[in-house]
């Protein structure tokens, strides 16, 4: 039996190229890929820095500490979402604040952010669920307004478009995190990115990558060569050269990701469309998504299906899928910091109908045709 999840690599010829030809030089970390990929990022998103790290957790994690955030900071995300994404608000002391979510998109709700805005936010981390972008426009005037910091969470969103513009290009934000785990978009295995067009924040994210150490050619001149120094509380996070080679040639591959993704959630929607028993979310005029998930909602409480059956179903049939998300504050971690259940009405009942229909660019119009089926006939 086949079996399917909901996300997968595509991995080609020229990618396991690229990696054999880092593997046999000189550098295996520290090399000139890194810098390649960053500069690659820059160039496909429009942004003027970019810094690779180990993961998109460790970009989210970074680039709260450049921005300051600690104690007494509070800083502004969605429920709908992976716990990463307020994970680093509490890696650094500071306060998570949850925005309830948009029905029809499953984003952040700019009104619900509006009414979490306090004295004490210092900023907002939307996140651009499934790969469509949050309204960024209304997020930045809000910001604008009350002082406030933007990291867009992209991990879902690397190809998506907002406005005309490639999210990353942080026209409306200070910075913006993605995640290259295996299941994304486009992979390097585990890793992440950051890319910001302040010149302050990209040497701080540097130096804070690497230990928080600086090393210079004035330095070498100045105390020899040996000498380096460390200014600030810094961490490894580096990405290897490894890593960074199929990045590259990852994206490369983008734009023919970014069509066949499009081409399978078109499939499900048409297939799907003679059951309205499933429904998806609703795309923005303002979005043009490469879409990370394909989540299909079906409202199980009114139809009186068993969840927990379904998806047994589909699990005995290949279909190994996820739901995206449960919502973060419902975790325990977080129902130990005092949410609960009720809190974010809109992202709780958005849990309980969403499931992850597999979405990845080596599905076949069989395995699609398959996949349909099988969702159809559990359903019954
Ligand atoms: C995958 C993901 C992350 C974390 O990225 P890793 O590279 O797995 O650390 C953060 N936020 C969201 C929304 C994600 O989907």
């Amino acid at each position: 039996m086949k079996i399917y999840g909901y996300g997968r690599q595509s991995i080609n010829q020229e990618d396991v190229d690229a990696v054999l030809e880092v593997l046999r030089s000189d550098f295996l970390t520290r090399g000139p890929k890194v810098h390649e990929f960053e500069n690659a990022i820059c160039e496909y998103t429009g942004a003027r820095y970019c810094v690779v790290v180990s993961n998109g957790t460790m970009a989210l994690h970074l680039s709260m500490v450049a921005l300051e955030i600690g104690q007494n900071d509070e800083v502004i995300t969605t429920p709908n979402t992976f716990a990463a994404s307020a994970n680093c608000i509490s890696y650094v002391g500071g306060t998570v604040r949850f925005a309830d979510v948009d029905s029809e998109t499953a984003n952040m709700d700019v009104g619900e952010v509006k009414k979490r805005v306090s004295v004490k936010t210092k900023a907002i981390v939307p996140v651009h669920f499934a790969g469509q972008s949050c309204d960024m426009e209304s997020l930045r005037e809000i910001a604008l307004q009350r002082g406030l910091f933007i990291v867009e969470d992209a991990s879902h969103a690397i190809g998506s478009d907002y406005r005309g513009t490639k999210i990353g290009s942080c026209k409306y934000s200070d910075m913006t995190v993605f995640s290259f785990h295996a299941v994304k978009t486009i992979t390097t295995g585990e890793g992440g990115a950051i890319t910001t067009n302040n010149e302050r924040l990209y040497e701080k994210l540097l130096l804070l990558r690497s230990h928080g150490i600086a090393k210079s050619p004035d330095m070498d001149v100045k105390y020899g060569r040996w000498y380096c120094e460390m200014r600030e509380l810094g961490f490894n996070y580096r990405m290897t050269d490894l890593q960074a080679a199929l990045g590259i040639s990852q994206l490369k591959r983008l734009e023919e990701f970014k069509k066949k993704r499009h081409r399978i959630v078109s499939m499900y929607h048409d297939l799907f469309s003679r059951d309205s028993r499933v429904a998806f979310l609703k795309e923005k005029d303002f979005s043009c998504a490469c879409f990370h998930l394909c989540p299909a909602l079906i409202n199980f409480k009114e139809l009186a299906i068993d969840k927990r059956k379904f998806v047994d179903h589909l699990f005995d049939a290949g279909l190994r899928l996820q739901v995206h998300y449960m919502p973060v504050h419902l975790h325990p971690y977080y129902r130990s910091l005092g949410f609960k259940e009720g809190d974010y009405p809109n992202a709780e009942i958005y849990y309980s109908q969403t499931i992850s229909l597999p979405l990845y660019c080596d599905l076949s119009d069989n395995d699609i045709h398959y996949i349909v089926n099988t969702f159809l006939t559990a359903l019954n």
